[in-house]
């Protein structure tokens, strides 16, 4: 199989050669497809499978889709992820992917100024990449909103869990629209895990690499 067989637009099928990605890898394969059709994902994978991509790359085509622009403070996706370093990275793989694309794109995490992150959410998010604690500080100023969002993606939900989020999280589930797609992946799946992917889901497809 290759990322040709995917609807993906041409910009980032040649940013894929560019990256020297020959083909999708399995999580890829399965995730793509699905997340394209306007499904649900309940995804069990590792770092280090390209999960990554597996989100990122449908994503960015789902907003190209889309031709009009986003509002004032409003974000259309959500990525949360439970550390700053990963929030960083699936950033940078955001960028890097959709370098040719001109989406709005920002990643909030704590311990630097709020300010630039203000500014970024001002011209209205495609895409925002966040920590749940940095986002909540954000929700309760007003300084983002996610009344409009369309599309969330918890990466590595069991790490969030692990690191004491869980009430983070349900605040931020309180602020969202229930009519969204959403994309669920964590490495393991313990009942907490299972228990917050069932309120997050619906009707989800299920993929396991
Ligand atoms: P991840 O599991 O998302 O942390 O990705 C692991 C690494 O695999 C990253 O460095 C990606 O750049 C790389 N990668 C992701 N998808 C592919 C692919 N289809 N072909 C080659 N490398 C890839």
């Amino acid at each position: 199989m290759s990322f040709a067989s995917f609807a993906l637009d041409p910009r980032l099928q040649d940013r894929l050669l560019q990256l020297g990605y020959q083909q999708p890898t399995a999580v890829q394969q399965q995730c793509i497809p699905l997340v394209l059709q306007g499904k649900d994902v309940l995804a069990a994978a590792q770092t280090g499978t390209g999960k990554t991509a597996a989100f990122v790359l449908p994503l960015l085509q789902l907003l190209l889709n889309q031709a009009n622009a986003v509002s004032f403070l409003q974000a259309r996706a959500l990525i949360l992820t439970p550390t700053r370093e990963l929030a960083q990275q699936v950033f940078e793989s955001v960028q890097s992917y959709g370098q040719s694309l001109m989406l709005k794109t920002a990643v909030f995490y704590g311990g630097v100024s709020i300010r630039p992150q203000y500014d970024a959410a001002a011209r209205g998010l495609d895409i925002l990449v966040a920590t749940p604690g940095r986002l909540l500080d954000h929700l309760h100023q007003g300084t983002v909103s996610l009344d409009e969002l369309q599309y969330l993606v918890l990466d590595e939900a069991d790490r969030m869990l692990d690191m004491g989020f869980l009430p983070d999280i349900q605040r931020i589930l309180q602020r969202l629209p229930a009519n969204r797609q959403t994309l669920f992946f964590s490495a393991t799946f313990s009942k907490p895990v299972k228990a917050l992917a069932t309120t997050l889901l619906n009707q989800p497809e299920h993929i396991e690499v």
